[in-house]
C-alpha cells in the first residue's frame, strides 16, 4: 500500500479521472475546487471547496497532500506558485504560464523551429483594422479560452463592429487552416529522455467542441512519426513531468501544424483508458507522484464519443451497451447544452 496523497486543483470529469486513476495506484485523492457542484467529488476520497485564492485554504490543502497536480490549466499562476514552495507541483508553474497564454504558446512553438499557424497578436480593436491578410481567421482570447469558448470565426473585416467583441481583452488573430484532419498526440514524461507516449488520435470537432475521436489516425507514416517527434520535442524543451497533449491541424497539403499544447490530460485521450495497459491518467499519476514507469501497450483500436447536453439522457436510462463499449458519465448535476456530461468509448 503506497502512502501517497495527491492533491488535484478542479473538479471537473478530468479530475474525476484523475481520481479514478489514483485509486487504482492506491494513491489518495484531495480535490480543491472552487466550483460546490464539482462532479470530481463524487469520485475523490476528500473534496475541499475553495476559491483558488484564498490562502487559507490552500495552505491547509498543501498540508494534506505530498504532491500537487491540476486537472486544467486555467488556474491562476500565483496559486501554483504559493503552493510550490510547500509540495511538489507537477507540471511545473511556470510551464503553465507559459501554456495557459496563447501569445507565449506560440512564440514557444515557433522558437523551436515547429509549424504552427500564422497568427498576430491584438491589443484594440484598431490593430484589427490592417490584417485583411489574416482573413479567415479566428480571433482568440489569449488566456481562459476553451472548448472554443473566447473565439470569434472572422471572415471580413467589415463584419467586426458587428460581433460585439470585448476590447477589455487581448486576443491573438489566427489565420484558418483548410483543414484536412485534425491529430492529437499524448505523451507523459517522467524525466530526461523517460517518457510513454500513444499513438497520434484522430480527432473531430464540432462548433469548436471535441466530438469523436479514434485510433489508429488515418494519417501517413510520416505525419505519424513527425506528430510524435515534435510531442517529444515540446516535453523535453519544456523539461515537462505529468501527461502533456499537443493538438495538430493537418492541412490539405499534409503540412502538419500545432494548434496548441494542453499542459494536462486530455479529452482526445479518454480511449486510452479502455485502449491501453496504462491510461494517460494513470500515467499523470505515476509521473507526478514519482512512481513506477510501466512500457505502454495497446490493447485495441477504438473510437470515443463525447456525449454532450441531452445526449447523455439515453444512456442514463438504462441503455444497453456491447461488451465492447465503455460509458462515463460524470455526473454532472445540471445538463446544459454544449457542456460534456459523459463519454462512450468502443474498441475495435
Ligand atoms: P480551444 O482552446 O477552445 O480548444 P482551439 O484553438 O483548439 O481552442 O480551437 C478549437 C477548434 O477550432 C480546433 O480544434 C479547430 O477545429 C478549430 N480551429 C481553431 N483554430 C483554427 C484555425 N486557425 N484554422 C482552422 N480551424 C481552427
Ligand atoms: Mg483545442
Amino acid at each position: 500500500m503506497s502512502e501517497i496523497t495527491l492533491g488535484i486543483l478542479g473538479g471537473g470529469q478530468l479530475g474525476s479521472m484523475l481520481s479514478v486513476a489514483a485509486k487504482k495506484l492506491s494513491v489518495k485523492s484531495i480535490i480543491l475546487s472552487d466550483d460546490q457542484d464539482a462532479p470530481a467529488q463524487n469520485f475523490c476520497d476528500e473534496f475541499i471547496f475553495s476559491k483558488y485564492d484564498d490562502k487559507n485554504k490552500i495552505y491547509e490543502f498543501s498540508k494534506k497532500v505530498d504532491y500537487i497536480t491540476y486537472e486544467f490549466e486555467n488556474i491562476p499562476y500565483e496559486t501554483l506558485n504559493e503552493l510550490n514552495k510547500f509540495k511538489t507541483v507537477f507540471p511545473k508553474p511556470s510551464v503553465n504560464r507559459l501554456i495557459q497564454h496563447r501569445l507565449a504558446e506560440k512564440d514557444f512553438v515557433n522558437k523551436l523551429n515547429l509549424r504552427t499557424t500564422r497568427y498576430v497578436y491584438i491589443e484594440n480593436e484598431k490593430d484589427l483594422e490592417t490584417l485583411a491578410d489574416f482573413l479567415p481567421g479566428i480571433l482568440k482570447t489569449t488566456t481562459m479560452g476553451y472548448d472554443g469558448k473566447g473565439q470569434y470565426p472572422i471572415q471580413s473585416i467589415e463584419q467586426i463592429s458587428s460581433l460585439n467583441i470585448d476590447f477589455s481583452k487581448k486576443y491573438i488573430l489566427e489565420k484558418l487552416v483548410k483543414l484536412k484532419k485534425e491529430i492529437s498526440v499524448i505523451i507523459t514524461r517522467f524525466g530526461n529522455n523517460k517518457y510513454e507516449i500513444y499513438e497520434p488520435i484522430e480527432n473531430t470537432h464540432e462548433n469548436q467542441i471535441l466530438k469523436y475521436s479514434k485510433i489508429p489516425a488515418e494519417i501517413s507514416e510520416t505525419l505519424f512519426n513527425q506528430s510524435k517527434d515534435w510531442a517529444i520535442q515540446i516535453a523535453e524543451e519544456l523539461k515537462y513531468i505529468g501527461t502533456l497533449c499537443v493538438e495538430f491541424f493537418i492541412d490539405r497539403n499534409d503540412n502538419l501544424y500545432i494548434n496548441e499544447i494542453a499542459p494536462r490530460v486530455h479529452n482526445s485521450g479518454h480511449l486510452t483508458i479502455n485502449a491501453y495497459n496504462i491510461s494517460q491518467f494513470e500515467n499523470h499519476v505515476r509521473a507526478v507522484c514519482a512512481l513506477e514507469q510501466i512500457r505502454l501497450k495497446k490493447i485495441s483500436n477504438a473510437e470515443m464519443i463525447n456525449l454532450i447536453g441531452n445526449q447523455i439522457t439515453p444512456y442514463r436510462q438504462n441503455h444497453k451497451l456491447n461488451d465492447n463499449q465503455f460509458l462515463f458519465d460524470y455526473l454532472k448535476k445540471e445538463i446544459k447544452e454544449k457542456r460534456k456530461m459523459g463519454h462512450l468509448t468502443t474498441l475495435k
